[in-house]
């Protein structure tokens, strides 16, 4: 068991409009190849509905630390000292484009979760997917939104 480092945000890049339901990130993530990708766990703990509640996918005691029950296949390689976040969006409504599609019920409960995550957790970075790997994931500039937010810059992840 490790300390937990990152909490790091991430889209379902599905088209904006569309809201995704837990059951569909289960058959993404578990479901064997080729209909999903054969994960023994969902990519992410919290989903951010269109209309911004949010809902938990994967169990969590909240502590300072990520139990092996915790861990959600967000980012090979920094999954063991992660949380990871989605968003339902992230796509132009003809998926061709990365979109910051974010309601404004999800930006605000987006910007609610992370202040008082940091509270909880007063050392975490914040990071965007694309932060760690060469993808347009969560299609917005997660270190330019905590800025503007007014989050403290030792909790804004910089590479
Ligand atoms: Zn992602």
């Amino acid at each position: 068991m490790q300390k937990l480092k990152y909490l790091v945000i991430h889209c379902t890049a599905t088209p904006e409009f569309y809201d995704v339901s837990s059951e569909q990130i289960h058959h993404w993530h578990l479901d064997p190849p080729p209909a999903g990708r054969g994960w023994r766990q969902v990519g992410y703990t919290e989903l951010f509905h269109l209309n911004g509640v949010i809902e938990r996918l994967v169990a969590n005691n909240e502590d300072a630390n990520v139990d092996p029950w915790e861990i959600t296949n967000g980012v090979v390689g920094i999954n063991s000292v992660s949380r990871h976040i989605v968003y339902a969006g992230g796509l132009s409504a003809d998926c061709e484009t990365p979109k910051d599609t974010r309601t404004v019920g999800q930006k605000k409960a987006l910007e609610n979760y992370v202040k008082s995550f940091i509270k909880v957790h007063p050392d975490i970075l914040i990071a965007g997917h694309n932060q760690f790997a060469a993808k347009a994931c969560p299609s917005f500039d997660v270190p330019s939104w905590l800025k503007m937010l007014g989050v403290n810059p030792k909790n804004i992840y910089k590479p």
